[in-house]
């Protein structure tokens, strides 16, 4: 778990609306190691789901448009490469989970016929690594993977007589049916209700020991980041603003935003009262606010914190922040 699979150099990602422009990534910078669970945590609209389909190429363009940086996948710039050798690249190495399977299955084929469908194209047709007649067993084979029981019948049902935890699972096997080495998991369990997500994460993680695949996790829930992540990067208003390993991140925060979040969270035998929230809004990311992105809520904010853009410092081995506080080194 050393050398990194994905390196995201200075990323910035812009929408350019009549209103103006929204600068949903604005300078993003982390990388995921092989091997590693990696999760980008923050509130909706802090530019966590723009920095994965940044990293996909699928941004809608025009109005979206990647404006600088780099995404480094295998040694190689994706960034630079074509629409076909990117189409290629989400089918075999670089594979994406979405928040909702009741959307992302095509109720009128079988599940089956779902899965079958990237292995013919990946497998047989491009890389020739199966024949055609190979590709039932392959089906059945993920299906198995994934825990579908009795996979050799409900092979030929349709989404629609599945439960939620089922469909999920079948996406799962969709995206892993061409060994991906990159898993992008975007709120995989948002849909589905606690029983099931536990059992999705308890099977992604079992399916990152069996296939050796890294795996991104986009989510607003620091639960699951809890349960499921080696190291953590928590997202504010397009930028990170701190990196950690994951007990380091829970055991000790130290951006004031982190904090804010790791307080929002119920906890198991409080004594009933109010429920922490974090006070004010997240800022618009057309005209945010001067400085640090977050001074409006943070409770520690200083002159310097109106005027300068924090940049971030490594405050122990593993451990960033992009925060006054803990240096912060002033840029613009
Ligand atoms: Fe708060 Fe200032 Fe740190 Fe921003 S830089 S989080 S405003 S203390």
């Amino acid at each position: 778990m050393s050398e990194p699979l994905l390196k995201v150099q200075g990323l910035k990602t812009h929408f350019f609306l009549e209103r103006g422009v929204v600068k949903a990534v604005d300078g993003v910078d982390f990388e995921i190691k092989k091997g590693e669970i990696f999760g980008l945590v923050g509130e909706t609209g802090c530019g966590k789901s723009v920095t994965s389909l940044s990293i996909l190429r699928l941004i809608p363009s025009p109005p979206g448009k990647i404006v600088e940086g780099e995404v480094i996948f295998e040694g190689e710039n994706l960034l630079k490469k074509s629409k076909e050798e990117m189409r290629k690249i989400r089918g075999t190495k670089i594979s994406m989970i979405f928040q909702d399977p009741h959307t992302s299955l095509d109720p009128v084929f079988t599940v089956g016929h779902q899965i079958a469908e990237p292995i013919e194209l990946h497998q047989v047709i491009e890389q020739h690594l199966i024949s055609a007649e190979e590709v039932p067993r392959k089906v059945i084979e993920m299906l198995k993977l994934v825990r579908i029981p009795d996979p050799e019948h409900r092979v030929v049902e349709y989404p629609h007589m599945f439960s939620g935890g089922m469909k999920q699972r079948t996406m799962i096997a969709m995206m892993l049916s061409c060994n991906p080495s990159l898993l992008i998991a975007d709120e995989p369990t948002t849909a589905v209700d606690v029983t099931i997500q536990a059992q999705i994460l308890d099977l992604m993680r079992e399916l990152r020991q069996k296939l050796g695949m890294s795996i991104l996790i986009i989510t607003h829930n620091l639960g699951v980041i809890a349960e499921m992540c080696d190291r953590v990067a928590v997202m504010y208003a397009g930028n990170i603003v701190e990196q950690a390993d994951l007990k380091t991140l829970f055991k000790s925060p130290k951006h004031p935003y982190t904090h804010a979040l790791l307080e929002a969270v119920p906890k198991v035998g409080t004594k009933k009262g109010k429920l922490a929230s974090i006070p004010g809004m997240v800022p618009s990311l057309i005209t945010p606010p001067p400085g640090c992105k977050f001074h409006p809520r943070c409770p520690h904010a200083m002159d310097i914190c109106r005027k300068k853009f924090p940049q971030m410092s490594e405050i122990e081995k593993g451990q960033l922040a992009r925060c006054f506080l803990y240096g912060g080194g002033a840029k613009k």
